[in-house]
């Protein structure tokens, strides 16, 4: 999946196109603390063609050299991760010398830049938009993020540098992406696991590198590793490792069939690990919980199972996963991950027969109707799995749309109670019939 970001300076109108662009409620907010600053992270598609985009920043609040120091780095971070940026600039101030220094930065930037020039919300100003052409960077595109005008052209330029989506692997090995927060015991887990020192720190500014699938056997198990832990580029910006760190989770976890996520245990599940483990559900990649770093917590009988409760909470409404308590350091229970995995990985590609599924279901669902809506009896008469890659079932009934979101989970729980779908993520369809 490629990553367009949007660079300018505050009060542009970034987090209004953001918004324009992406479904609300699936974006996820990284708020770095301490810092005054929110980044926003969502999914959008056009003309059939999915990208992530990325609303590099908000507000910094000090002085004016502050505020420049904050958006060279955003511009920094888009130039090195990103495969689009859109470069907004406002109208109503014109050029500032603030767009110019992010000019600059671009134009010696190799990635695909497109000058979005904003609020231009009538012809007057269409005309003053014009002025922009003096940043360099080739052809504006004037657009208005409140009512969405002109936003099709820059969409439509914007996706032509977007690959199509990428070819299938034709190799059936499952592909795991290692993932997680910065120090959370990644790249010890890999090694541990790999049993060899293969990670080497790179330099390479401005090289933006995909995950690199590398097959393994190990345990008698064959399977990819989706490999972006293991890039440790030396970062300029040293406090935006965090910022790194999910934007190389958002590729891994396209990239993957199961998502390993590491967590560290003196750490716990904070919000930064729930983004990571929401963009695997939003993907509906499998996912196995490591509790890394178990050596240092303190343990008694009960330690185990209260963790493991916490964690479940957090994983609401999907707490179908499991949670192993590893330590990368001692190589506990690596083994164990990695069958774990490949469990995972063989639920995720599951089939139930047609006919099992309706033997089973039926009579649970004849049991337990669908409550009866505006006096309407809704009849459940035909259960399938969609032939996709990742576990989806459709209900055929007469009345669909009353069928509401507690009796699905209800579906979906009696799923996963009769047919292992530990650890993946299912969905369920009603379909009219
Ligand atoms: P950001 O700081 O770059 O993310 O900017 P915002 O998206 O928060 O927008 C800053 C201000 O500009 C807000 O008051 C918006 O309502 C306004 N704004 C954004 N887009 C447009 C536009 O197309 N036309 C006009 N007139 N105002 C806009
Ligand atoms: P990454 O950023 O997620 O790849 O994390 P690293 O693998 O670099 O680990 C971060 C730090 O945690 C390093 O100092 C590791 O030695 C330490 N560490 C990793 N796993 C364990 C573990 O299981 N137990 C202990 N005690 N330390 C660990």
């Amino acid at each position: 999946m490629s990553i367009v970001a949007i660079v300018g300076r505050p009060n542009v109108g970034k987090s209004t196109l953001f918004n324009r662009l992406i479904q609300r409620r699936e974006a996820i907010v990284d708020s770095v603390s301490g810092v005054t600053r929110d980044r926003h992270y969502g999914k959008s598609d056009w003309n059939g063609k999915e990208f992530t985009l990325i609303d590099t920043g908000g507000y910094v609040i000090g002085s004016d050299d502050e505020f420049e120091e904050e958006i060279d780095k955003q511009v920094e971070l888009a130039i090195e991760e990103a495969d689009v940026i859109i470069f907004m600039v406002d109208v109503e101030t014109g050029i500032t010398g603030m767009d110019e220094d992010v000019a600059n930065l671009l134009r010696k930037a190799k990635k695909p830049v497109f000058l979005a020039v904003n609020k231009v919300d009538n012809s007057k100003r269409a005309g003053d938009a014009v002025e922009f052409y003096n940043l360099g960077l080739g052809e504006i595109y004037t657009i208005a993020s409140t009512n969405g005008s002109g936003t099709g052209d820059l969409l439509d330029a914007v996706i032509e540098k977007i690959p199509d989506t990428q070819e299938e692997d034709d190799e059936e090995l499952p592909r795991f992406a290692v993932v997680g927060r910065p120090n959370a015991g990644k790249s010890s887990f890999i090694n541990a696991l790999i049993g060899q020192d293969r990670f080497v720190v790179t330099d390479i500014a401005g090289t933006t590198r995909d995950s690199i699938d590398t097959k393994y056997n190990r345990f008698g198990f064959d399977f990819k590793l989706v490999d972006t832990a293991g890039i440790r580029r030396k970062s300029k910006v040293k406090e935006d490792l965090e910022f790194y760190s999910v934007m190389r989770s958002i590729r891994a976890i396209e990239h993957a069939d199961v998502c390993l996520l590491v967590l560290d245990a003196t750490r716990g599940f904070d919000g930064q690990v729930q983004n990571i483990f929401w963009l695997a559900q939003r993907n509906r990649k499998g996912v196995v919980i490591l509790v890394n770093k178990w050596d240092l917590v303190e343990k008694d009988n009960h330690s185990t199972k209260e963790f493991e409760r916490m964690i479940r909470k957090e994983c609401e409404p999907f707490t179908d996963v499991p949670i192993i308590f590893i330590s990368a350091l001692t190589k506990q229970r690596i083994f164990k991950a990695i069958e774990t995995a490949v469990e995972v990985y063989k639920n995720r590609s599951k089939r139930i027969p047609t006919s099992k599924l309706n033997d089973i279901l039926l009579p649970i669902i004849e049991n337990r109707p669908p409550p009866a809506y505006k006096g309407k009896y809704v009849k459940i008469k035909f259960i399938t799995q969609l032939p996709t890659k990742q576990p989806q079932f459709a209900f055929f009934c007469n009345l669909p749309q009353y069928v509401k979101e507690p009796y699905k989970r209800f579906l979906e729980n009696q799923l996963r109670e009769h047919f292992d779908f530990h650890g993946v993520p299912i969905d369920v369809y009603m379909r009219k019939k």
